[in-house]
């Protein structure tokens, strides 16, 4: 599960179905080379446009959110089903702007992954620590915390499929990035949490993607990481340009190490 990487593009609120097609028709001559796995999670009414479009690619669409509720009277909510049934194949959770924007608990953070298992959804699931609390030295602590209530009552069977994404709130959509050696520490603390969780086989397994102002210039050192299996990207989504350079983060690396000579 961990030899190719994940190049994620979260586009947050932002693109309309048309513009979503036109993206991803403009991107899938761009990445026929790669061999990472590539996801877009795209706003709810760009879902339908998104899958038909990345038909025939190696792209899945996916969303940013789902209910924590099955179907009922909540108004205004999309559960992991309907989600499903577009073509989708995985769903964000707990992205740090739902937790501190939408104050999203944690309870609905596990609820909300149960409900995408449930649904035949793929959750990536995204912790990290504020400011305030790096400055603390509780990111250990939070991190911790985040893993061990989001996973509450899911199996073994379940967290199989399940993505981790590292993003630590003071990076996103900051433009600080973390260091390689930031990302890389808090990694492996989110491994020996797994472990104690789920075991080491399972540990050793779990993909860890780090997010936080990933850009074409600056991926390649973490992708390059063995501790790094891939990356969550906001802003640098957006453009074919900026993402498909992301997805070919090793032509980077080879066209500097060419300029350089
Ligand atoms: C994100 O939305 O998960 C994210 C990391 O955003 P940005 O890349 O813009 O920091």
């Amino acid at each position: 599960m961990r030899n190719n990487k994940y190049i994620v593009g979260n586009w947050k609120m932002n693109k309309t179905a048309v513009e979503a097609r036109q993206f991803i028709v403009g991107l899938a001559p761009k990445i026929k080379q790669s061999e990472s796995h590539i996801l877009l999670a795209v706003p709810f009414t760009a879902l339908q446009s998104s899958v038909e479009a990345a038909k025939g690619t190696s792209l899945r669409i996916g969303a940013q959110n789902v209910s924590e509720h099955s179907p009922g009277p909540y108004t205004g909510e999309v559960s992991a089903g309907m989600v499903r049934d577009t073509g989708a194949t995985f769903t964000l959770i707990g992205h740090s702007e739902r937790r501190h924007l939408f104050h999203e608990s944690s309870v609905a953070i596990n609820e909300k992954l149960k409900c995408a298992w449930a649904a035949g959804l793929q959750p990536l699931l995204c912790v990290g620590e504020t400011l305030t609390e790096k400055q603390a030295n509780k990111t250990e602590e939070t991190i911790a915390r985040q893993l061990t209530e989001a996973l509450a009552g899911i199996t073994k069977e379940q967290v199989a499929s399940l993505l981790i994404a590292y993003e630590p709130v003071w990076a996103i959509g900051t433009g600080l990035v973390a260091t390689v050696d930031q990302a890389t520490e808090v990694h492996r603390f989110c491994r020996h949490e797994m472990a104690k969780l789920y075991g080491k086989e399972h540990a050793a397994q779990q993909p860890i993607l780090y997010g936080g102002s990933v850009n074409g210039t600056n991926a390649a050192g973490l992708l390059h990481h063995k501790e790094i299996d891939g990356v969550l990207v906001g802003n640098a989504s957006l453009t074919v340009d900026s993402f498909s350079s992301i997805v070919n983060y090793q032509n980077l690396q080879l066209q500097k190490i060419a300029s350089a000579h």
